[in-house]
């Protein structure tokens, strides 16, 4: 089997057996979960949001292990609240993020969300503010346990690809399941986990690859890991996005 559509069948498994709560499905990678608990930031400006996050660990993973994807799941969320108390601006709700502010340098195409059926996104800002609202959508649905249970699989992922999540088409309780490869989640810095897994959470809110130059959800990403500082040439963005799915 080509092993991106493998990859693709085991998320989407996960997913409808949640669903449609049943077991028919044969198991691709038959395993046990643990949950792991996430406390969720509060940034000024949003109200009904979760104490907490919830994911079914794979139990394959160890201590450590899950301790960095914890690690990048809290960094990312951190990044979603700076975003959402800078735009908050004192209580204006106007401000421009610093990473809405990098973005809008950066990217130009696929601004749109696959459930986004509105006017035309006109820019990287407008499209990162659009993300990060649906970021809330997301924290939302699985701290008050309304989406499908989330959950992150271990298994090898092609090239140097991190964490890997399907593409969503609908903005309402949509599952935060990965597969995070486990061999990389040993080796790589937290700053390129989280990258990767900003760039997973930003499918999960409905951005599409490719994953290159001046597409939005691998600018913003991008944006993430250079703590939003302006391109080096020193460091071209295939070293970046080369940890992306
Ligand atoms: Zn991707």
């Amino acid at each position: 089997m080509p092993f991106n559509f493998k990859k693709t069948l085991i998320v989407m498994e996960l997913i409808f057996q949640d669903m449609l709560k049943t077991n028919f499905v044969i198991p691709l990678y038959p395993t046990t979960f643990r949950e792991t608990i996430i406390p969720v930031p509060t940034p000024s400006g949003v109200t009904d949001l979760p104490p907490n996050i919830y994911f079914d660990l794979d139990n394959r993973f160890n201590a450590e292990q899950e301790q960095r994807i914890r690690d990048a799941i809290s960094e990312t969320m951190l990044v979603w609240a700076t975003h959402m108390n800078e735009k908050w601006n004192g209580g204006t709700n106007n401000g421009i993020s610093q990473m809405a502010a990098c973005t809008n340098i950066y990217a130009t195409k696929n601004l749109r969300p696959a459930w986004y059926s509105e006017s035309p996104i006109q820019n990287g800002l407008t499209a990162t503010n659009i993300a990060m609202d649906q970021f809330t959508q997301l924290i939302r649905d699985n701290g008050f346990r309304r989406s499908p249970r989330a959950k992150i699989f271990a298994a090898p992922l092609n090239n140097n690809t991190i964490v890997f999540a399907l593409t969503a088409f609908t903005q309402n309780f949509v599952p935060l399941s990965f597969i995070v490869d486990p061999t990389l989640i040993d080796i790589a810095t937290l700053n390129f986990i989280t990258g990767s897994m900003m760039h997973s959470w930003l499918h999960c809110a409905g951005f599409f690859d490719p994953n290159t130059t001046s597409y939005f959800n691998t600018e913003c990403s991008m944006c993430v890991m250079r703590g939003f500082r302006p391109k080096n040439p020193d460091m071209p963005d295939n070293l970046y996005y080369q940890f992306f799915d």
